[in-house]
């Protein structure tokens, strides 16, 4: 049945902070609305907005300082992105980079027209690690202020360059409390050389702090041998066989964990500029490109997916009613 359904209702609200608060705070027939609407999808379809250039794995040949002169592709791609989900009815979260939102306005302004929530994917593209608190606080009010004022919807959503958010950053999330985002999608539960925390769940939850709390969002990991291995799209869609995505998939829907995909605009384009890097950076940013679009088109024929903050609804739903840990894998 995936794609023959119209979306539902949930999945179609629009990026209005205001409505959205409202649900939340009705717990009887809305939560049991949010929860049905949330499982029938399998997850949520996530694009990080930046440009090929933004990607850490190219930093050494593209310094911030030349950015601004560098040939810029995201339009095109997302273009391309926003055709393949109308294709599929399905409605996206797209985490802008607010340095792309200050200059393409329009194009921000076009997601959320066209259905799809936007959410922070902060301003200059640094890792956390590279941050103090003040310093992304600064990044992170940069980033709304241009991302709200071309999408003209609020923002509730953030994701970290590069998923710089672990054991070594857990500031950022007080700092996110502070800045009123409701969740944060940018732990990957998984061991990994430049991020991720394989402790951190698998599932929706929320997460307590000092100064309130905040729902965590993670990307999906396939469960094996005993560890979490990442499997949300990205790399591992343009590298690894089709087969592992789909599995992984597959086991997270059979489980009741909310699979969340991601992709970046430049993944599907294949005449990007190359830069000049090393071979082990080159085939981690160009290898596979040509085949992601095909694979997207597969992924999302094979299930239901709709924005992020759908599924924080739904986990909100079930925390309300006393159930959280329903979706919880074993
Ligand atoms: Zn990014």
């Amino acid at each position: 049945m995936p794609g023959a359904s119209p979306p539902n209702e949930a999945d179609l609200a629009p990026s209005d902070g205001a409505a959205r608060d409202v649900a939340a705070r009705v717990p009887a027939a809305a939560s049991a609305g949010a929860r049905g609407a949330a499982r029938r999808l399998a997850g949520a379809f996530t694009v990080d907005v930046e440009e090929y250039f933004h990607a850490e794995t190219l930093r050494p040949a593209a310094a911030p300082s030349a950015w601004d002169s560098l040939e810029s592709r995201v339009e095109g791609a997302v273009d391309r992105l926003l055709d393949i989900l109308d294709e599929r009815r399905t409605r996206a979260t797209f985490f802008v980079l607010g340095w792309v939102a200050e200059r393409r306005p329009a194009l921000v302004r076009q997601i959320a027209e066209r259905g799809h929530e936007v959410a922070s994917h902060g301003y200059g593209h640094v890792m956390l690690d590279a941050l103090d608190p003040a310093g992304f606080r600064r990044d992170l009010r940069r980033a709304r202020a241009a991302i709200e004022d071309a999408a003209r919807a609020r923002v509730e959503g953030y994701r970290a360059p590069t998923w710089s958010i672990g054991p070594g950053t857990a500031w950022a999330l007080d700092v996110l409390i502070e800045e009123g985002y409701r969740y944060d999608s940018s732990i990957f539960p998984v061991r990994h050389d430049r991020y991720g925390d394989p402790r951190a769940p698998i599932v929706p939850h929320r997460l307590a702090r000092a100064g309130g709390s905040i729902v965590e969002v993670p990307p999906l990991v396939l469960r094996a041998f005993g560890q979490n291995l990442p499997a949300a799209g990205g790399g591992y869609l343009r590298l690894l066989p089709f087969r592992y995505t789909r599995r992984a998939v597959a086991d997270a829907v059979a489980e009741g964990r909310p699979a969340v995909l991601y992709i970046h605009p430049w993944e599907i384009d294949r005449r990007q500029p190359r830069l000049a890097v090393g071979t082990l950076r080159a085939l981690r940013h160009y290898a596979g490109i040509g085949r992601v679009e095909e694979k997207l088109v597969r992924l999302l024929a094979d299930h239901r997916y709709g924005t992020v903050a759908a599924i924080v609804r739904a986990f909100e739903a079930e925390e309300a009613s006393g159930t959280p840990g329903d979706r919880r894998a074993a």
